[in-house]
């Protein structure tokens, strides 16, 4: 009995800690949306919406973030996704409805480009969070 209670014991603490995990990438995940300081939470991250490098100080805080420069990680996981997601929906849509070749060309150019500008600045937020937390 005693045996059965301890593995029930490992068992939801598992699971505990598997939620925890998945809390933490939650948040982490909607607070690198918000492309905010991971140190003090206020300063943004970027120079301008535009601009994806990271700026060489906090404003607020002063914190050094050109130190915690993600390089191109960010821009590979963005190249996983795009060619995960583009290039099956592509052929979904040309198998199950034959469209023009433009219209797929337009389509799927547009679905990239609004991708890359709205996810390449979270994913680098992300990664960036991370580092700082696991470098100090
Ligand atoms: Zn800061």
């Amino acid at each position: 009995m005693r045996a059965l209670s301890q593995k029930h014991f490992i068992f939801a603490s598992n699971i505990n800690a598997k939620n925890n995990a998945m809390k933490k990438l939650i948040s982490d995940i909607l607070f690198a949306c918000k492309r905010k300081c991971p140190a003090c939470k206020k300063g943004s991250i970027f120079n301008s919406w535009f601009d994806f490098t990271p700026k060489e100080k906090c404003a607020n805080c002063g914190v050094r973030l050109k130190d915690q420069d993600v390089g191109d990680g960010a821009v590979v996981m963005l190249i996983f996704l795009l060619g995960f997601t583009v290039i099956p929906g592509a052929l979904i849509w040309e198998f199950a409805s034959a469209p023009s070749i433009w219209l797929q060309g337009i389509v799927w150019s547009i679905v990239s480009v609004l991708t890359i500008f709205g996810l390449t600045p979270i994913i680098k937020s992300y990664i960036l969070v991370l580092q700082f937390r696991h470098r100090k």
